[in-house]
């Protein structure tokens, strides 16, 4: 079955978000209903229109979005499972609990912690799923902050990021989404920390923790350092999803030890199930703790996702099967210029090569592609009618390609 996509927003259809196509163009439930808001503004705020706007609040199913996030990250099949459902009952509950009168029973909110070699899809999961949700985000890095009154970037200004990226909404802001990258490297013992600076990663936790615990936050609109006679906007970070990331380097070590403690533990009993190569997939809430993260953070982050390290598989696939995969996108350049733009398995798979070598993850794919594309595309008009095929040896010793002219096809 072809999976339709919204022109708008990208969701894909779904019972619950049906789709009505235009000429070549598809607009789903949900983005009709905020047209519908945006062009009638307050009027659509008429209790007679309330069926129509409470359709607002229609949640996409965990499987839908996973199903979303596959279409653009390649492998992480655990942790973008895991995602899915945290996410969505992240929404549930500031979405489908606001008119429920029983407040015995608060559910605590799932903000995620992403753990993953740099370069395996962390942020870029955060983005996916923030696109698919329609809600805006704020991308920070840890060590980028610290505690008030030191040289950096206060927390709040994190909140000022995202109250930018929803225009100035607050309502949106209090609903989006705060991707939190190098969360490690703000531990307590990381020797990453900035040397420029005296302030301890455990402030910037302390920092980070007011907010993620949802709370009532002063945050200068325009962002920069808090001053006295600064006017405020007050954001309520309840209905934010917080996602942290981190490499988290040395975990292994530590989870090893644990698994070494155990096998004491028992006297000495066959070491066969334990002696698994620790993966971070057993990574529990104790293990950050003794990595240094403060135990009140840890606490605030119920949800503990694992990304592997990226394959030569799947770098390759990653190269080509995206739904904007870097191949597709150069493909699509290409064809502006009638160029038919082809590689040959072996090239790709020296690309991935390359990139491994780096160790930068995926992320050094479009560099090494960049690096060689440059000579051809320097040349690229000059062969319109042409294909042009990428062999290995483009790619490991900086060949040329081959140019193939292609006969053009008669019309009927
Ligand atoms: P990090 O884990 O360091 O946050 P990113 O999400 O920023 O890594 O990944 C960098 C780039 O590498 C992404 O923009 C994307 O192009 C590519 N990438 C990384 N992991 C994946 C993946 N699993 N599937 C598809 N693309 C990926």
């Amino acid at each position: 079955m072809i999976h339709r996509h919204c022109s708008f927003c990208d969701a894909s259809e779904s019972d619950a978000n049906p789709l009505i196509a235009g000429n070549a163009v598809y607009i789903c439930k949900n983005c009709v209903i905020s047209a519908y808001k945006i062009m009638f503004g307050d009027e659509a705020q008429n209790p007679e229109h309330k069926e129509l706007i409470d359709a607002v609040d229609i949640l996409m199913t965990p499987k839908e979005l996973n199903n979303f996030l596959g279409d653009y990250i390649i492998g992480q099949e655990r942790a973008r499972k895991l995602l899915s459902v945290a996410v969505y009952n992240h929404y549930k509950r500031i979405f489908k609990t606001k008119n429920i009168t029983d407040d015995e029973t608060e559910i605590a909110k799932s903000n995620v912690l992403l753990i993953g070699p740099t370069g395996s899809g962390k942020t870029l999961m955060a983005q996916t799923i923030a696109r698919v949700l329609n809600v805006p985000i704020a991308i920070s890095d840890a060590t980028s902050l610290t505690e008030a009154g030191y040289v950096g970037e206060d927390v709040e200004n994190i909140l000022t990021k995202l109250l930018q990226a929803a225009d100035g909404d607050i309502e949106r802001a209090q609903q989006g989404i705060v991707f939190i990258d190098e969360v490690d490297k703000v531990s307590r013992m990381s020797e990453n920390r900035s040397i420029t600076r005296d302030v301890s990663g455990e402030g910037v936790q302390q920092a980070l923790l007011k907010i993620i615990e949802g709370a009532q936050v002063n945050i200068p609109p325009k962002g920069g350092r808090k001053h006295p006679n600064q006017e405020f906007t007050t954001i309520d970070t309840t209905g934010i999803l917080f996602i942290c990331g981190g490499a988290f380097d040395g975990l292994e070590e530590i989870l090893k030890r644990k698994q070494g403690e155990n096998i004491l533990g028992f006297g000495h009993e066959k070491k066969s199930k334990d002696e698994r190569k620790p993966t971070y997939d057993m990574v529990e809430p104790e293990d950050l703790i003794s990595y240094g993260l403060i135990p009140e953070l840890v606490g605030r982050l119920p949800i503990i996702a694992s990304l592997s390290e990226i394959t030569e598989e799947d770098m390759v696939r990653i190269l080509t099967e995206p739904k904007n995969s870097l191949i597709k996108q150069y493909k699509k350049l290409f064809s502006i210029d009638e160029v038919e733009l082809n590689f040959e398995e072996d090239a790709l798979l020296a690309i991935a090569k390359k990139a491994i070598k780096r160790k930068t993850g995926a992320r050094g794919l479009r560099a090494i592609l960049e690096e060689n594309m440059i000579d051809i595309m320097y040349e690229l008009p000059e062969y319109s009618g042409y294909e042009v095929l990428i062999t290995k040896e483009v790619i490991q010793n900086g060949e040329k390609p081959v140019y193939i002219k292609k006969s053009k096809q008669k019309t009927a």
